[in-house]
């Protein structure tokens, strides 16, 4: 069975989508975010459209982590065991990375992502967890950004370089390699390697590496606004963690940084084509980058993913074909006002009958309800919402409920207060504005809030939001978008007409101070009495997420850009 169907998956030329987290199904907790999550729906997508794709990824037994969240707001961490055989085979391939100067070995998992339209995508997960290795490599890929440095480097050692062996073990002829991220990029250490010349041939140390051959195979997409928020590793690290075995160390430091080893630019470096998440996000990261000719492919959602039951039952009736064709919500007018209303009620029902399960806050189905969730980490603001509360209650006493989800990283302290601070506010306010905090968000509760609220609040600080996927996922729903001028946003946002802008616009610098005031405002004078006043225009606005919104901001458009720009030139 496993022969047959590896060969049917070596048998022509793949891209290689290397990603550090990939979220394929809730239930299977190898993602923690954002990141992974896209990573998922990029698959997904690479399925249903017959593209040659093999992913590789770390099969992080132990998950991200699960919430627990107590009665006063402060966040406990707990593993997320779960057991890969449930899902996927391992197979019989091996690779040995050094590490720290021990062989550690590294095994595939082979888990398929088999779409409803025929495509199919084999995904590798890495596991260094077997009886061959010490106590301690076998943890290494255990937990999804656990553990410090070293930890992070030694997981990159088995997703760069084990990946690369075992997709040439297995006999993957390999065309691109995507790096979802810069944690992958010690793949190009490999590259290098294999295309390194013969001194004979070119009588000068210098020319034996072929980086060209190398950047002509390799595709970055970097996802991190923020030069913090790269990868560095100091070379004291490096040299005691993965060694120079592979290539020498003036060689990595030419393409890797001189000072660090920054995976972020070991990638810039060796990749013909990077791109940036989202428009802006390109030019953020040019600034970050300067010297760098960085693309732009905007995010998507996997529609079929991201659309709940009620929605997908409607769709399936007005627009057949629209999963594996999202360009067919461009006829979102074909749907009649009430049937869509319906699905929507439908929607948010079963979010608020669970949530009332769950926190029994007595919430109900006909007040308008504001969705938040995201990681709880201090850009997104979560309590921008809370900046002024008299100001709130003003508009918003007895007329408005509020549903929050997200998990602060385990070292995120800032974060972990900001869940803290919103329990306390839940509490202080539960006479006169009910809010919940739904533990443990995955995609499974993602689906449920971005589908069941009413808008769909954003509020980072700008420009920290590379892109932000979750409110593609609402617009999917027919959920409009309440959110600050960043990322995916900038190019979605039709005032009034898909949503509403909350601060300045994107072509005016950012002020935090006034983001607050302009959100009261509209909530109190527009997006309030549309939606208890004028239902008709609500679910017109509702129409144009679907049609505008999701009709582009889709994960099947975006592979079809890589496909186009970045995997055939
Ligand atoms: C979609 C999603 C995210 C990413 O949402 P952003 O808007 O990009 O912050 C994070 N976590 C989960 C569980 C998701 O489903």
């Amino acid at each position: 069975m496993m022969t047959e169907l590896i060969n049917e998956f070596t048998s022509e030329p793949k891209i290689a989508y290397f990603s550090m987290e990939i979220g394929v199904r809730s239930d299977m907790p190898t993602y923690s975010g954002g990141l992974g999550i896209l990573a998922g729906d990029t698959i997904k997508s690479a399925a249903d459209l017959s593209l040659p794709i093999v992913a590789v990824t770390l099969l992080t037994k132990k998950g991200y982590f699960k919430q627990e969240i107590d009665l006063f707001g402060r966040q406990h961490e707990h593993p997320e065991s779960w057991n890969p055989s449930d899902f996927m085979q391992m197979m019989p391939q091996r690779a040995i990375v050094k590490i720290e100067g021990r062989s550690v070995q590294v095994a595939p998992w082979l888990y398929v992502v088999q779409s409803a339209a025929g495509g199919k995508v084999p995904m590798l997960f890495l596991d260094t967890d077997l009886p061959e290795n010490s106590e301690q490599d076998r943890g290494i890929t255990h937990h999804l950004y656990g553990g410090d440095d070293i930890y992070r480097l030694k997981q990159e050692i088995v997703l760069g370089i084990g990946g690369y062996n075992l997709l040439e073990q297995i006999g993957f002829e390999i065309k691109k390699y995507h790096m979802n991220e810069g944690h992958s990029s010690l793949l190009t250490l490999q590259l290098l390697n294999k295309f390194k010349k013969n001194i004979e041939d070119v009588w000068d140390e210098k020319h034996i590496w072929d980086y060209k051959s190398v950047r002509r195979l390799c595709v970055f997409t970097t996802h991190t606004p923020v030069a913090a928020g790269h990868d560095k590793f100091s070379y004291d690290v490096v040299q005691q963690v993965m060694g120079t075995d592979i290539i020498p160390l003036n060689v990595i430091k030419e393409y890797g940084g001189n000072e660090h080893l920054n995976l972020t630019m070991l990638a810039l470096n060796l990749s013909k084509y990077v791109n940036g998440v989202a428009k802006k996000h390109k030019e953020v990261s040019k600034d970050m980058f300067p010297g760098y000719e960085i693309h732009a492919v905007t995010n998507g959602v996997h529609s079929f993913t991201w659309t709940c039951e009620p929605m997908k039952r409607l769709f399936d009736k007005y627009l057949p074909g629209w999963a594996n064709e999202p360009e067919i919500f461009v006829r979102v007018g074909r749907i009649p006002d009430e049937e869509l209303w319906a699905a929507h009620m439908e929607a948010k029902k079963h979010l608020i009958d669970y949530l009332n399960r769950q926190t029994q806050t007595g919430m109900n189905y006909d007040t308008f309800t504001i969705g938040f969730a995201r990681r709880a980490t201090a850009y997104k603001r979560a309590d921008l919402l809370f900046s002024n509360i008299d100001r709130l209650l003003q508009s918003a006493e007895g007329r408005v409920q509020i549903i929050y989800a997200g998990k602060a990283h385990p070292r995120d302290e800032h974060g972990k207060q900001l869940i803290e601070k919103i329990f306390e506010i839940k509490e202080r306010l539960k006479d006169k504005i009910k809010i919940a905090y739904l533990n443990n968000y995955n995609m499974e509760l993602s689906l449920k809030i971005v589908s069941g609220v009413d808008v769909w609040l954003n509020t980072p600080l700008r420009p920290l939001e590379a892109s932000g996927t979750s409110g593609m996922k609402a617009a999917h729903n027919g959920v409009p978008n309440f959110s600050v001028l960043d990322g995916w946003w900038i190019e979605g946002h039709i005032e009034g007409y898909t949503g509403w802008a909350i601060g300045p616009s994107a072509e005016t610098p950012a002020d935090p101070s006034r983001d607050a005031d302009d959100l009261y405002y509209k909530l109190d004078h527009i997006i309030l009495p549309m939606f208890y006043e004028n239902r008709h225009l609500w679910v017109r606005v509702m129409q144009n997420a679907i049609g505008k919104n999701a009709y582009y901001f889709n994960s099947h458009r975006m592979m079809r850009r890589y496909v186009t720009e970045a995997y055939i030139r």
